[in-house]
């Protein structure tokens, strides 16, 4: 836990510790600018004495202390591709892995664990374990801010946002203004949930929807994504277009190309049946093989193949590789592997065997997509 007497895990936490110390909107806004920019409380040419208040000037420093304390990096990973994989540790010790993305976006987790459990995902495999605060997830960005420039944040890190909505709309809010990343580069990543498409439309900031469809059949996409709300491809296509045409943006839809499973002809057939015409963009993303799981990745002469076959029929397609692969793989596996490494600690510390962890030992989210190659 922090040292300091402020602990948060939500923005409107933040919100009312200050309104508590005498700060008025502008003030709230001006900090909460700051720390989600990576900017010093100190900035600024007027000198804080002429326009805050006595007892928020005195709390800032234990104020600024509680905000970077809310991750602590574990670990770094620099990948050959430009990205970098960050395992930051939450105040209670749980861990999140972020990614720094080639041309200045950055990737953020919204969940410890996920409860959606696609088949393909090891990530999904841990169940929830607790949900990301809001203030969280401006942290992942502010901390990925100290390292690099951010004009685009992602949420297709650990966690299926739809399961954490009031937090992930709290953080976009912030990040869509005084965070100073614009509405369209927000790319909120779902596997599709009547919530999603009734609160989107409301908020202030409107992120980009990024929609994991994996399959367009229903019985498939049921196995695939056992716990996805059951929304069959035909009623999420029509939902996320009324979406793109209220903001003006493409949905992106995501696609992780499993050999044998999803490369057929019939799924080609029905991804231009659903898409033809609509304001959409679909990535297909090459699965990156695990040991532990049945799928294999097709080769990419074949994935090319069938991006080429999408894109002659009019369907917007972009063929991508997970950013960092060269690192471990995918989002969920850098987490894994340090409970693994606390695991066998306890088990030598301790005798006591924490045989449940070893069934995370190559977790993999596979929907993270960066650099894409144009078809
Ligand atoms: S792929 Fe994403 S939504 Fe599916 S289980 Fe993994 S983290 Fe959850």
């Amino acid at each position: 836990m922090s040292n300091s007497g402020m602990a948060f895990q939500q923005i409107s936490e933040i919100r009312n510790q200050l309104r508590c110390l005498g700060a008025r909107p502008a003030h709230e806004q001006r900090i909460l600018r700051l720390w989600s920019q990576a900017k010093s409380q100190n900035s600024g040419s007027r000198p804080l004495e002429s326009f805050m208040p006595a007892a928020l000037r005195q709390a800032l420093p234990e104020l600024t202390d509680s905000l970077s304390n809310l991750l602590r990096l574990q670990s770094t990973h620099p990948a050959e591709d430009g990205s970098v994989r960050w395992l930051l540790a939450l105040q209670d010790g749980q861990t999140v892995e972020t990614v720094g993305l080639p041309r200045d976006g950055v990737c953020v987790s919204s969940q410890v664990g996920c409860a959606v459990g696609c088949v393909f995902c090891m990530t999904g495999k841990e169940g929830l374990i607790r949900q990301v605060g809001s203030a969280e997830i401006v942290a992942q960005v502010a901390f990925a801010r100290l390292h690099r420039p951010v004009k685009k944040v992602v949420f297709m890190g650990m966690g299926e946002p739809a399961h954490n909505l009031d937090n992930v709309l709290e953080a976009i809010e912030v990040l869509g203004t005084v965070g100073n990343i614009g509405h369209k580069s927000l790319v909120f990543s779902t596997v599709g949930d009547s919530r999603v498409f009734e609160r989107l439309p409301l908020g202030l900031v409107k992120p980009a929807l990024a929609l994991s469809l994996h399959s367009t059949r229903a019985d498939l996409r049921a196995e695939l994504l056992p716990r996805a709300p059951k929304m069959t491809p035909e009623e999420l296509v029509e939902a996320a277009e009324i979406y793109a045409q209220q903001t003006g943006y493409p949905i992106q839809y995501q696609w992780t190309l499993l050999e044998g499973v999803n490369d057929t002809k019939e799924e080609i057939e029905g991804i231009v049946r659903l898409l033809k015409g609509k304001y959409a963009l679909m990535n297909m993303i090459p699965y990156n093989s695990v040991d532990d799981l049945p799928f294999r990745r097709p080769s990419w002469e074949r994935a090319a193949e069938i991006a080429r076959t999408l894109h002659r029929q009019g369907i917007l397609t972009k063929l991508r590789n997970s950013a960092g692969q060269d690192v471990e793989g995918g989002c969920g596996q850098l987490r894994a592997r340090h409970l693994l490494a606390e695991s066998s600690s306890n088990q030598r510390n301790l005798s006591k065997p924490l045989r449940t962890l070893v069934a995370l030992e190559a977790p993999l989210h596979f929907v993270k997509a960066k650099p894409a190659t144009f078809l």
